[in-house]
């Protein structure tokens, strides 16, 4: 009889502790499946400089060289109607990320800003080597951002596995630089297969940031990318103020040598800003150094002379202030505790695609 009865009652504990332990369970399941993303305080640029509506005047570019053209991020178009609609984009996970961005949710970089660097349109046969003992004399990581069709020669490949080596990141600008906008599904593809094949040839894996020509790019590209979409905060237009015929020109109109006429207008990319005309209207360009905040992402071009020495003396400027650590775009994002993944959008280190994707 008692022995009966303490059987029922370890029966009865048993059986609430199990119901008990289920519904405790079921309770954190449905909490997890209640997290999209909105726990992200997210702010956008203040400056708002590289929404900046330059538009294209890509055709001053020589043809051959894949024009840089303005690459002013713009947001626009609905997704094209054709058969790709479906794979929704990954949430991002629930991060803390800074209001203001101002200091870092993680506790490692709490109180340090970060800017990272990054060089499109490469490489370059005689340009970009001459970049690379730059960064390694000064101790820099970047990101690369380079064109498959400039990736054809051993010679290039081995630009390419240099990078690499010396630790910069390897991203994707696509095979030839089209406005991802106008192409087809199959185009699309192609020039990101392409490009990815001979990166990963080289490297031994596939870039995971992908930065569409002239910062075009709409959610059917997002989501084909399978990569995160990288634009920039800061555009340094260093593809026209500090080009070799701007210098050229700059010398003559001033009379005065080219050396002078180049420190003159990195001079100017870098810390006084310029005015430029576009589509018969005229544009401020800020400096460099007045837009800098943590989080930034700036915008150069290997393929040109005088880029890297201008990067150069941005470096040493940094560095001597001593306000700002550089390292890579996934270096950045990853001080975060989160990778970049297929969805996001960073025009810099705190907008993601939960801040772009209304834009769509
Ligand atoms: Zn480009």
């Amino acid at each position: 009889m008692k022995v009966q009865k303490v059987i029922s009652i370890i029966a009865i504990v048993a059986s609430l502790t199990l119901i008990i332990y289920m519904c405790a369970v079921m309770a954190i399941n449905s909490g997890d499946t209640e997290v999209p993303g909105n726990n992200l305080l997210i702010t956008t640029p203040s400056s708002g400089s590289d929404s900046t509506p330059a538009s294209g005047d890509a055709q001053t570019q020589s043809p051959g060289e894949a024009a840089p053209g303005t690459e002013s991020p713009t947001v626009t178009g609905s997704p094209e109607s054709g058969g790709t609609t479906s794979a929704p984009v990954t949430a991002p996970p629930d991060i803390t990320a800074v209001p203001g961005g101002k200091t870092s949710a993680n506790p490692a970089y709490a109180g340090k800003k970060i800017i990272a660097i990054t060089f499109d349109d490469g490489p370059h046969g005689t340009n970009t080597p001459k970049i690379l003992d730059m960064l390694k004399e000064k101790g820099v990581h970047v990101t690369f951002f380079v064109l498959g069709e400039n990736l054809q020669s051993s010679g290039q490949k081995a630009i390419l596995k240099r990078e690499f080596d010396e630790g910069h990141e390897i991203a994707s600008h696509s095979f030839n630089h089209p406005d991802f906008k106008t192409l087809s599904a199959d185009e699309r593809a192609s020039q990101l297969q392409r490009t990815d094949d001979i990166i990963r040839e080289v490297t031994g894996s596939a870039p995971v940031l992908f930065r569409p020509p002239y910062g075009n790019y709409n959610q059917d590209v997002s989501v084909q990318s399978g990569k995160a979409i990288v634009l920039w905060s800061i555009d340094s237009r260093d593809w026209d103020h500090i080009s070799a015929k701007s210098v050229s020109n700059y010398a003559s109109a001033n009379g005065i040598s080219q050396d002078e006429a180049k420190d003159k207008l990195i001079n100017d990319v870098l810390f006084d800003g310029f005015t430029y005309t576009s589509g018969g209207k005229e544009y401020t360009n800020p400096s460099v150094v007045s837009q800098l905040s943590h989080g930034s992402i700036i915008l150069f071009h290997d393929i040109h002379p005088y880029s890297g020495e201008a990067v150069g003396k941005l470096i040493d400027y940094l560095k001597q202030t001593g306000e700002y650590e550089m390292m890579t775009v996934s270096q950045m994002i990853e001080t975060e505790q989160r990778a970049p993944q297929a969805g996001d959008v960073y025009a810099y280190m705190w907008e993601t695609y939960a801040t772009q994707k209304k834009n769509w």
